[in-house]
This record gives structure tokens, C-alpha cells and sequence, in this order.
């Protein structure tokens, strides 16, 4: 636990207690976790708006610790990122999906490619490039068979490393998504600089559309910005039918939400069919 400051030593405080040595307990299992094989991946399908059918998966990291339980990724993501574990647990993230693709594949499923989440802190590491090259050559993919899901976060660093590592990971094929665009510190100017695929409206933006003409008119926006430059575009959240004709209606390209199927075991993906669609 660090320190927070000179006043909260002053007085024993119970309660204060007991967050810093939930802390710890969460801090050390998940040290441990990657040798206790306690990570697992799901998948959410990204379908195809025009036909439902599957095209990609996103990878999602899941935790189930003997003392914990299960615990949510909002919750130990964050920590991981603190402490620095999200170099390891990254890189282990990117070989997983790899491997699994590959197994997909070899069971012949044709998936586009698969989504990873990549904490900025873990993107900027500078064995970052490393791990995701060496996983693509170690289970003969290529490049265009992954996508790097980073955040704006990763693009307020703005130096020369990031575009750098973006352009070279962009050389070798592998595809850029902005998650949850516009919800963090969105600087227009970095979408002309960098070599970007994708843009994925998140939940906030999606959530009361098409209800609310506020958030309706956000997600326009980045439908209209993205393909005037070229990009894909990915609603994510999508629980609701209402919320799927208003993203067919105004051009998106890919969708993802409960609507279509929740994150899924990779042995339950290969079952996915389009909504009213029979196996
Ligand atoms: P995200 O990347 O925005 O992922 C989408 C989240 O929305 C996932 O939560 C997913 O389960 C959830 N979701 C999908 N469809 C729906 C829907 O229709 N309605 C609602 N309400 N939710 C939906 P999850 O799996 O709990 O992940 C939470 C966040 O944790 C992710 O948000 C991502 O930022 C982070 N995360 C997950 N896996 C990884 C990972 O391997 N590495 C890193 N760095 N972050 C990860
Ligand atoms: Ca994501
Ligand atoms: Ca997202």
C-alpha cells in the first residue's frame, strides 16, 4: 500500500484499515495470479450490421481468484496498472487470444481476426511491440489477424515512441480501434496523424440512443467523422433492436452487445448465429 498523505496516518482508523489491507490481499493475489493459471479470456462476437454475421471477436479478461472469486476487470485492471502487472497479464492476454484464433481457425471457423484491450501502461512499455510480434510469429499469424483496442489515454502521451510503435505494428498489418471514443481526452488532430482502423462508440454514448437527441447526435458525429476518414465503426453496447436499426441507419459498420451475444466461453463461440437466424 503507498502512502496517501500525512493526515491519514494521524488517527487509527478502522475502516481506512481495512481498504488498505483489501488492497494488499487484492495487490498480491493478482501478483500470483498468472502462475496459478487463474486468468481465462472470453469473446464477444462483432457482427456485421448489414447481416448479423460474425466477423470479429473482442477478447475480455476475466479473473477467478480461490480467495476472491470472480472479480470484475473494472476492478482489477486499474490495479493491475498501478502495480504494473499489466505488462505480464497483458502480454499473456495477446498470446491467449492468438493461440486461441489459431485453434478457431484450425477448426474452421473463418473469423476476421480477434480484438485485444491494451492498457496504456502496458502499451507503453518498450517490450510492448515485442510481445505482440513474437505471439503473431509464434502461432504463424498475421498481422492483420489482430486488432489493438487502445484508449485516448494512450494518444495524450503523443510522442514520437507512440507513433512510432503504432506505425510499425500498423506496417506488419495489425489493426488500431479507439475504444470508447469521445468519452476521454479526444483531440480530433491525433485521427489525421495516426494510422487508426476503427472507432468504437462505447456504452455512454450508445446507451439512451435512440432516445435521448443529445447522445443520437454524438453518435452521428463520429459515424460521419470516422468514414470521412476512412475508418470502421463499432457500436458497442448494443442491447436494444432500437439501437441496432439506428446504427444500420446511419452507416456503422459493426456492432457488439447482449443484443448479439453476451461475452462467450471460446467453446461456445463457434455456435453463434445471427438473431432469428437457426442453426
Ligand atoms: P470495454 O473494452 O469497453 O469492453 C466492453 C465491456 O462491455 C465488457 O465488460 C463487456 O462484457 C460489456 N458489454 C458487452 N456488451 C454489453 C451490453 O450489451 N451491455 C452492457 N451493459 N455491457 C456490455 P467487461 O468484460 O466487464 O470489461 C470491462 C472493461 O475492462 C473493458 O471495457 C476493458 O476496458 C477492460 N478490459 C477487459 N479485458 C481487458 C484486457 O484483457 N486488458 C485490458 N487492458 N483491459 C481489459
Ligand atoms: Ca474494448
Ligand atoms: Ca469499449
Amino acid at each position: 500500500a503507498k502512502r496517501r498523505g500525512r493526515d491519514t496516518w494521524q488517527a487509527f482508523n478502522p475502516a481506512l484499515a481495512q481498504q488498505l489491507s483489501d488492497r494488499l490481499v487484492l495487490e498480491t493475489q493478482l501478483r500470483r495470479a498468472l502462475e496459478q493459471d487463474e486468468f481465462h479470456l472470453v469473446y464477444q462476437p462483432q457482427v456485421d450490421l448489414a447481416d448479423g454475421s460474425l466477423l470479429q471477436v473482442e477478447a475480455l479478461l476475466r479473473w477467478n481468484n480461490r480467495l476472491l472469486g470472480p472479480m470484475r476487470p473494472d476492478l482489477f485492471i486499474p490495479v493491475a496498472e498501478t502495480t504494473g502487472d499489466i505488462v505480464r497479464i497483458g502480454a499473456w492476454v495477446i498470446d491467449e487470444a492468438c493461440r486461441q484464433l489459431t485453434a478457431w481457425r484450425a477448426q474452421g471457423l473463418s473469423l476476421r481476426r480477434v480484438a485485444v484491450n491494451v492498457s496504456y501502461r502496458q502499451f507503453l512499455n518498450e517490450d510492448f511491440e515485442q510481445h505482440v510480434l513474437g505471439a503473431l510469429r509464434r502461432y504463424g499469424l498475421d498481422g492483420d489477424s489482430l486488432e489493438l483496442e487502445i484508449t485516448e489515454r494512450v494518444l495524450l502521451e503523443d510522442d514520437g515512441d507512440v507513433v512510432d510503435t503504432l506505425q510499425h505494428l500498423k506496417s506488419q498489418g495489425v489493426a488500431i480501434s479507439i475504444d470508447d471514443f469521445g468519452e476521454g481526452y479526444s483531440s480530433l488532430g491525433y485521427l489525421k496523424r495516426l494510422p487508426i482502423d476503427a472507432l468504437k462508440i462505447g456504452h455512454h454514448f450508445m446507451r439512451e440512443v435512440p432516445a435521448s437527441a443529445t447522445d443520437a447526435v454524438i453518435c452521428r458525429s463520429i459515424i460521419q467523422i470516422a468514414h470521412s476518414l476512412g475508418l470502421t465503426v463499432v457500436g458497442e453496447g448494443v442491447e436494444h433492436d432500437a439501437q441496432r436499426r439506428f446504427l444500420l441507419e446511419h452507416g456503422a459498420d459493426l456492432a457488439q452487445g447482449y443484443l448479439f451475444a453476451r461475452p462467450l466461453p471460446a467453446s461456445e463461440l463457434a455456435a453463434y448465429r445471427p438473431p432469428g437466424e437457426t442453426a
